[in-house]
């Protein structure tokens, strides 16, 4: 039998949306693509109750709410082509209307060349309001009652504080390739974590870290990687790729940076800079997984970069600790 589509609707936003940390995960990089140059997260019972993001990027001109939250409606690609050049982190125009279908969604939002914002409401996917309201220029959207209406996904919830400690992991990562901009979350009026804006990644990772890291860069054929390392003894052996300012998860990566540091350990960030059309970015319903056209070049140029800054790190006399 063929699905009615309120069913439909569930099951491809079950898709997307999976918990808070995926429309956190969602919210900012819509955020990130309006140019925000400060975003701030609240929370408040780990996002079950609600979950608020506020920017101060470019805004949504009001006659374009509800199709901001329609399916497959997005401002930043048009074609099929644009599929294989995709610069935003956003392209499928399925977030806000996934988040919108399995909860009570606000948006209050202006751009800069109108005079009044606007204010749209909806409840699982139904439009119950849409008015011209004052804001300032930017975005607030608030998220209520995640799953009101899927009871078996909203009872199975991670703990409020297991959620806040995901999301929190999630900005700081973030923080470190926009490190220009300046990040907050807070759980229930309480400040979790804040980024206030760096000069560079090494700063940022500098103050996530709390030591200094080692630095080092890699260039090939087009392809760019720049790599920060904690050094061996510290941090917790997290490893974060960015692919054009996309986090990314790469067991192959992964393998590069452990074969080249051994049991060194310690935290790495690797920033790789790929001509768009040289990675398919649509291979994921969380776009967490890329593909890239040429995967062995990729791999020898962070496990290269990798050696390159862990010989730094060292120094050419042997392990630190050594004279
Ligand atoms: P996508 O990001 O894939 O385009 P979304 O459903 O996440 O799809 O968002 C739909 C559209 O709503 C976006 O294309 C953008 O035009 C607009 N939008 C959403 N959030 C914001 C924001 N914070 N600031 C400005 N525009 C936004
Ligand atoms: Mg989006």
């Amino acid at each position: 039998m063929e699905l009615p589509p309120e069913v439909r609707e569930k099951i491809a936003a079950g898709e997307v949306i999976e918990r808070p940390l995926s429309v956190v995960k969602e919210l900012l990089e819509n955020s990130l693509d309006a140019g925000a140059k400060r975003v701030s997260v609240a929370l408040s019972q780990g996002g079950k109750t609600s979950i608020t993001v506020e920017d101060d990027g470019s805004g949504i001109p009001f006659e374009d709410l509800p199709l901001a939250l329609t399916r497959h409606a997005t401002s930043k690609i048009r074609s099929v082509d644009d599929l294989y050049g995709i610069r935003s982190l956003g392209f499928r125009g399925e977030a806000l209307a996934s988040i919108c279908a399995v909860s009570r969604l606000e948006i209050r939002s202006r751009r800069m060349d109108q005079e009044l914002g606007g204010l749209i409401i909806a409840e699982g996917g139904e439009i119950v309001l849409h008015e011209r309201v004052p804001h300032p220029v930017g975005t607030v959207v608030k998220v209520e009652e995640l799953f009101f209406n899927l009871p078996a996904r909203r009872k199975f919830l991670k703990s409020p504080s297991a959620e806040v400690r995901r999301i929190s992991q999630l900005l700081q990562e973030m923080s470190l390739v926009n490190f220009h901009r300046r990040i907050q979350l807070s759980s229930d009026g309480r400040r979790v974590f804040e980024s206030p804006g760096f000069e560079s990644p090494r700063d940022a990772a500098r103050h996530l870290w709390g030591c200094d890291p080692k630095e080092g860069f890699m260039d090939h054929q087009g392809l760019s990687c720049h790599l920060l390392w904690s050094g061996s003894g510290e941090g917790r052996g997290n490893l974060c790729f960015f692919v054009n300012g996309r986090r990314i998860h790469d067991p192959s990566l992964r393998a590069a940076i452990q074969g080249a540091s051994g049991t060194l350990g310690g935290d790495w960030v690797v920033f790789l800079v790929v001509p768009p059309e040289e990675v398919d970015v649509n291979v994921h319903p969380t776009k967490s997984e890329v593909r890239f056209k040429r995967p062995r070049d990729v791999f020898s140029l962070v496990h290269r970069g990798a050696l390159s800054v862990i010989g730094g790190g060292l120094g050419l006399d042997g392990p630190p600790g050594q004279p």
